[in-house]
């Protein structure tokens, strides 16, 4: 009880002289939003050990220190960070305030308000508490502050995480927090539209086309988009509001994901396996470390595996970059549209980044630099794919083109070659059918041409009714010629004769052939009896008027013809040529040098 008292008389001397002195009251006015960090005070509890009673006695002792440059980010701490502040509400109409921590990945926050008549309330929130006991139910862990008009109450704040100590305390009436938000959440909304919609478009392309490539890139924007989503607490608003296991790991896990989505995609996409194989080796052992951190993550603590990932981005970025402008400056120009990608996603990164560091002003540009950055990247990066996979289909046309091409010409060589050969074939064949049906010695028909010619006459005979002619000439005393000038001469002999023979005949429509040795047939169609005998008588003048030139001297040649006209209807080429020769045989009986007919005409 004693105790008790002391305490009690402790708080109220050191209420009579701290907070006054160490911490000036925030008299809150006006419609804005009221950032703390210029008039907070802080305090590193390294043990985290302190009661709320012990920081607020604390507090009005004056321990407690402004922040560091007014920046409330202390990087990854141990122990717990207390923040204190009276507040006066000046505003009557108002009683009610918003008090959000801009940071989403604070595991624990405590909010303890201590009003004049001495109670304390207390709210907690950050994700290792449930989300559903958030005030609102809001990515940023937020509270509710009652503050009766014109009365000092004082704030305190106990954070403790594993995560990195960045505590961003900000004041909203309702309605100002509302006005804020719905910009906020209209470009966030902006935001994942633009990557759902890439990877959705991507996804189909992907099945579609199967290329690697855009496997990579859906690796890539849909985990990169995670990280976004996790770092931004809605990771732990929608997908494990319960889970505080997930809300730690989630973040190295996707960083790792997202980065070997990258490593992955830029090594397919350049085509580092076969136009840089030593950057390709690079490029596959950044993948590995990020697997095997990722997979290590699982186990480490949140405190060594998110600085360890967040510090390898860098590194995996830089890689990323150099393969680029490597593969660019070997005049591989898809890199073009690459490079511009990333440009602008590390833009975006380096204008977030100065704008922690305070060196460029806070405006739409610098506050979104990260999801402007990365959206333009993901839009560039499936525009640079469908051109590189452009490219590469019109390679294959116009591969495909040139092999039709050639092909067709060499179809038109070919054919142009085999009609040529048909043609010689063609002409051979004819040559070939007349040199088998001629007699090489005179030039007129063999007696095997004959045989068909005179049948087909006889048949066709059949038909029309007309008479067909047979002469069968023997030339006279030709073993004499052949004895008294030699073979050769007799042969021309034989040559002078078919001519004379030739003469005569195919002006009227007959053919002349040997029939063997110093024998010729000639086979007249449509000539009767009397024309036949004219003929034959013709062609003995003829021969008998021709005489051979012997190197000055003249041979003389005659003939015995015997002739046969074929009228009856089944007449037969042997009967026809047996009833000629009977006549030749008669012709040379007569003593030769004369025609006879197998039929006496007279
Ligand atoms: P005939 O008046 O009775 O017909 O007497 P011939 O001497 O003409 O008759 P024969 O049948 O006794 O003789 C035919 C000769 O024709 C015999 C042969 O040497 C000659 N002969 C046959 N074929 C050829 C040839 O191709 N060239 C030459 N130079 N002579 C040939
Ligand atoms: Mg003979
Ligand atoms: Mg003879």
């Amino acid at each position: 009880m004693l105790q008790a008292w002391l305490l009690v008389v402790a708080i109220a001397l050191l209420s009579t002289a701290g907070p006054a002195r160490a911490v000036e009251p925030l008299r809150l006015a006006g419609e804005r939003a009221i950032p703390l960090n210029d008039v907070i005070a802080y305090r590193h509890d390294v043990y985290a050990s302190d009661g709320a009673t012990d920081a607020f006695a604390q507090a009005r002792a004056g321990r407690l220190s402004p922040l560091p440059g007014g920046s409330p980010n202390f990087g990854f701490q141990k122990g717990a960070y207390w923040f204190y502040l009276p507040l006066v509400n000046m505003q009557r109409d108002e009683p009610r305030w918003l008090l959000v921590q801009q940071y989403a990945l604070s595991d624990q926050l405590d909010v303890y308000l201590r009003y004049p008549d001495g109670h304390v309330e207390h709210h907690a929130s950050g994700d290792h508490v449930p989300f559903n006991s958030r005030y609102i139910r809001y990515r940023h862990p937020n509270f509710r502050l009652d503050l009766p008009h014109g009365e000092q109450v004082e704030l305190l704040v106990r954070v403790q995480s594993q995560s990195s100590m960045q505590v961003p305390l900000v004041l909203y009436t309702p309605r100002t927090f509302t006005e804020v938000m719905r910009d906020a959440q209209f470009s966030t909304g902006l935001y994942y539209g633009i990557v759902l919609a890439l990877l959705f478009y991507n996804l189909v392309l992907w099945l579609m086309l199967r290329d690697s490539g855009y496997f990579w890139y859906l690796l890539h924007t849909g985990a990169f988009g995670l990280v976004l989503f996790t770092l931004n607490g809605y990771g732990f608003e929608y997908f494990w509001p319960n889970s505080a296991w997930l809300a730690d790991a989630s973040v190295p896990l996707s960083i790792c994901l997202a980065l070997i989505g990258m490593q992955l995609f830029t090594r397919s996409f350049l085509e580092l396996q076969e136009r840089w194989p030593r950057g390709n080796l690079v490029s596959l052992g950044v993948t590995g470390f990020f697997v095997v951190l990722g997979i290590a993550s699982f186990w480490l603590p949140y405190g060594t595996a998110t600085p360890l990932a967040s510090r390898a981005v860098l590194v995996s970025v830089v890689w990323i970059m150099v393969a680029t402008v490597v593969m660019l400056r070997r005049g591989y120009k898809p890199a073009k549209l690459l490079l511009l990608a990333w440009s602008l996603f590390l833009a975006g990164t380096t204008a977030f980044t100065l704008l922690a560091f305070g060196v460029v002003p806070p405006n739409f540009w610098t506050l979104n630099g990260v999801q402007i950055g990365s959206a333009l990247e993901m839009l560039l990066l499936s525009l640079a794919l469908g051109s590189r996979y452009a490219g590469l289909r019109n390679e294959n046309i116009r591969i495909v083109t040139e092999n039709n091409e050639r092909l067709e010409r060499s179809v038109i060589d070919r054919t142009r070659q085999l009609r040529t050969a048909m043609a010689q074939l063609g002409e051979a064949n004819v040559q070939l059918r007349e040199y088998s049906q001629r007699d090489p010695l005179t030039g007129v028909y063999n007696r095997r041409h004959f045989r068909e010619a005179l049948s087909q006459a006889l048949e066709l005979r059949g038909t029309n009714g007309q008479p067909v002619a047979l002469l069968l000439l023997d030339l006279d005393h030709f073993k004499r010629i052949n004895d008294t000038h030699g073979h050769l001469v007799g042969d021309d002999c034989l040559n002078v004769a078919a001519r004379c023979i030739e003469d005569v005949v195919q002006p009227r429509g007959g053919i002349v052939a040997r029939f063997g040795g110093e024998e010729f047939v000639a086979v007249l169609p449509g000539l009767d009896a009397q024309q036949a005998l004219q003929v034959a008588e013709a062609v003995r003048l003829r021969i008998q008027q021709t005489p051979v030139d012997n190197e000055g001297r003249n041979i003389r040649l005659s003939a015995s013809i015997g002739v046969h006209t074929a009228t009856g209807e089944r007449a037969t080429p042997e009967d026809a040529i047996r009833l000629a020769d009977e006549a030749l045989y008669r012709a040379k009986d007569d003593g030769r040098n004369c025609v006879r007919h197998s039929v006496s005409l007279v």
